[in-house]
């Protein structure tokens, strides 16, 4: 059937106007849910239990960077045995990534734990129970409703100021700036009257917002120069930017693989060396960072090496395809399942920061090494992370329409 050209655009009118009016309905903040569910609290507590003699203790913690089950334990003094049994429940595995602010809740009884509450974040938990001589485990997964925002703000003085300004979160202005730091320095190229317009999803559960979801599209205006920035999820489901052109936001390696308060030592082919007093080439960069920081891979990559010696200290290699290597020095100690052979992602935590090794204090020692030879990484050209495939382009243009007509009628919008 062949549809008159009038049809056709009334067709492509009318979809505009309905995705439009359909995105601005998701943009409203969800109404409060109806009381009338809420159980009522004192008809809960009106069943009585009967009065018992044992003693129970809950205590909340929350993870501190560096730590892991088994130091948590031991600070506590609770039995190593439990943690074993833990970790062989069901969901036991889920205790072997935990993360620094995620929150645990330990039930004691007569001082034996009897429970356990995980909270990976607001919308994924697990309940770990004595049962006999094992754990029981279960896992809460919440579907939270997804809602899209849109904002649009103009900077006096720093990025972070007008995102506030704007109600956005600490860590979305924080991921929105790391979607641009290939192309943004955003200490030093900041200009007032810098430009940035941001999709994304809000997450709410019952009513209440929960979290920021991801960032489906963005655009930086930085001294007159526009930067626009596209989600798209490649074949192992992980969401990365890319230009409208399809070419990645993201160089194959980080400039420095953690956050650091400064550098202590840098790359330097003729350095004394502070130990020895010799010379001896520092053919790395020494990051000053607190003791338990965490360091990332700074690339896409395999684990060659994670072992210990005198000089180096605890230490990872990491190979990079064929050209490119980089090492990362005098670790406090590994991240969870880092070990030889792990194919590790750019950005995930490997280790973090300690003295081990000869050091005079916590830092990052980071080598990055093209062909064999060692190159400053601070300075060194880097490759650009992989485009998107030609044969998935039209793919990739489709499935950004709506977040790239969005920003557009974002920005409209706040000019009038
Ligand atoms: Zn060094």
């Amino acid at each position: 059937m062949q549809l008159p050209k009038t049809h056709i655009y009334l067709i492509i009118v009318l979809a505009v106007t309905f995705t439009l009016f359909y995105v601005s309905q998701y943009n409203e903040p969800p109404k409060k849910s109806d009381e009338s569910l809420v159980p009522k609290l004192d008809s809960i507590s009106a069943e009585t239990e009967p009065v018992s003699e044992s003693e129970r203790v809950r205590l909340e913690h929350t993870i501190a960077a560096g730590e892991s089950l088994a130091s948590i334990f031991k600070k506590y003094g609770y039995e190593a045995i439990d943690l074993y049994l833990l970790t062989q429940s069901e969901f036991g595995a889920a205790l072997k990534s935990i993360y620094p602010k995620q929150k645990l809740s330990f039930l004691l009884r007569d001082r034996e734990l009897i429970q356990l509450t995980y909270s990976a974040n607001p919308l994924q938990s697990y309940l770990f129970e004595r049962d006999g001589d094992k754990f029981r485990s279960e896992s809460t997964n919440l579907h939270p409703d997804r809602f899209l925002e849109r904002k649009h703000g103009v900077i006096e003085n720093s990025l972070f100021l007008a995102g506030q300004s704007l109600g956005l979160s600490d860590n979305l202005i924080m991921r929105f700036a790391q979607i641009f730091q290939w192309d943004v320095d955003f200490v030093l190229d900041i200009r007032p009257g810098d430009e940035f317009s941001i999709v994304f999803e809000s997450l709410y559960l019952n009513g209440k917002k929960v979290e920021d979801g991801d960032i489906l599209a963005a655009t930086f205006i930085n001294q007159g120069k526009s930067f626009e920035a596209l989600a798209y999820a490649n074949q192992d489901n992980r969401l990365d930017y890319f230009t409208p052109t399809g070419k990645n936001m993201r160089k194959a390696f980080l400039r420095a693989p953690l956050e650091f308060s400064r550098i202590s030592s840098n790359f330097n082919p003729r350095r004394r060396h502070p130990l020895f007093k010799t010379v001896i080439p520092h053919r790395g960069i020494d990051y000053a960072a607190p003791t338990g920081t965490p360091v990332f891979a700074s690339g896409d990559g395999k684990v060659i090496k994670a072992s210990r010696t005198k000089a180096n200290g605890k230490f990872i290699v990491i190979s990079h395809g064929e050209q490119f290597v980089t090492k990362y020095l005098h670790l406090s100690n590994f991240a969870n399942r880092i070990k030889k052979g792990k194919r590790v992602k750019q950005g995930q935590i490997i280790g973090y920061v300690g003295s081990t090794g000869y050091a005079t204090g916590p830092h990052l020692h980071y080598e990055f090494l093209v062909n064999g030879v060692h190159r400053n990484p601070r300075t060194a050209q880097l490759p650009k992370a992989a485009s998107i495939p030609p044969n998935q382009l039209e793919n990739f243009l489709y499935k950004t329409e709506r977040n790239r007509m969005l920003l557009a009628s974002q920005i409209s919008k706040d000019i009038d």
